[in-house]
């Protein structure tokens, strides 16, 4: 059976590591990073998501600012208010939560953020240094998995890597890091001929797809990691929902060395990598030193 990778309790130990930089930072400087969640309409999970960054800011001692917007607001009301956020000092970074109202194109408000402020790393530019190997700020999800997967190996050099789905929140930015890790890296999508067999050469399997349980377990690679991105809500049975991954754990988890669960996985990391960009992103705006969270994480990318 394949070791479960813990996620839930790794991002709580980074949240305690986190909230004691926070705190000596305010000590210190007198500075407390501050991050705005920006909600617009009424979607349920979505609300779940916001309350969840918002509390965990706060739990770690940041200031957080939750705005909301009805669903019918205006591509100009949201920008207004970015551009407000941008111009607070006391707002380090933020989050403005995907997905928008129809009548709103994503591309304009992920452009009308403060590329210093952008902390879930969705900016061009952050884009583009992600790529380069420059510093800017990394996607959370990403983010997250590398940092799960580089606390179970260290040096990822030379690992075939999969990443199964090509999306510029996870996908894309997963692949850029893991080659910035020195490991081989494919990429599927739904044009992909031959999925199994691209899963049967992968020592590291990242799955991103958004379909329930699609990734079967007799094709994963005996002794594999497998990192589960997947959130999908399914009908249990009983008249109630469950949340499952993108890969079908029963089965994988006899096949792979290691692998992560859903719920439990990747989703905690995400929002803690939130918080440690927020508390990055405050150090970078007022020429405080990198945040250092010692020798039990492996370092930021
Ligand atoms: P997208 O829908 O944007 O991307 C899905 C990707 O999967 C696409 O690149 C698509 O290919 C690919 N794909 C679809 N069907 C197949 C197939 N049959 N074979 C191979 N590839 C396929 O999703 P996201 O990247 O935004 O999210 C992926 C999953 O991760 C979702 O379940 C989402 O809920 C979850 N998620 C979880 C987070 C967390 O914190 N744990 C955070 C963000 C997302 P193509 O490009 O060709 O269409």
């Amino acid at each position: 059976m394949a070791d479960i990778i813990d996620g839930k309790a790794f991002a709580a130990n980074l949240r305690i590591a986190i909230a004691l930089q926070v705190a000596d930072i305010r000590v210190i400087y007198g500075v407390t990073p501050g991050l705005a969640v920006v909600l617009v309409g009424d979607d349920p999970a979505s609300q779940v998501y916001t309350r969840n960054k918002t509390r965990q800011a706060r739990e770690t001692g940041m200031a957080s600012f939750e705005h909301r917007l009805p669903a019918n607001a205006s591509r100009q009301q949201l920008l207004e208010l970015i551009n407000r956020l941008n111009k607070d000092a006391q707002v380090n970074g933020i989050l403005v939560q995907l997905p928008l109202p129809k009548q709103i194109d994503v591309e304009a408000v992920i452009d009308a953020i403060h590329p210093a402020k952008d902390v879930d790393g969705f900016k061009p530019v952050n884009m583009g240094h992600l790529l380069i190997g420059g510093e800017g700020m990394v996607p959370c999800t990403p983010q997250g998995c590398l940092m799960l997967l580089k606390s179970r190996f260290g040096d990822l050099s030379g690992q075939h890597a999969l990443v199964i789905g090509r999306s510029n929140i996870v996908g894309k930015p997963m692949a850029a890091l893991l080659l910035r890790e020195n490991c081989t890296v494919t990429v599927a999508h739904s044009h992909t001929r031959d999925l199994p067999e691209e899963c049967a050469r992968a020592d590291i399997l990242i799955a991103a797809v958004g379909q329930p349980r699609f990734i079967q377990g007799e094709w994963i690679k005996p002794g594999a990691t497998v990192i589960d991105v997947g959130i999908n809500r399914i009908d249990a049975g009983d008249g109630k929902t469950r949340l499952v991954g993108d890969v079908d754990f029963e089965a994988a988890v006899k096949v792979a060395g290691a692998i992560t669960p859903v719920p439990g996985g990747v989703g905690p990391m995400t929002i803690v990598c939130l918080l440690l960009n927020t508390l990055t992103a405050a150090c970078q705006q007022h020429s405080i030193p990198a945040p250092s969270l010692g020798g039990a994480f492996p370092k930021a990318p």
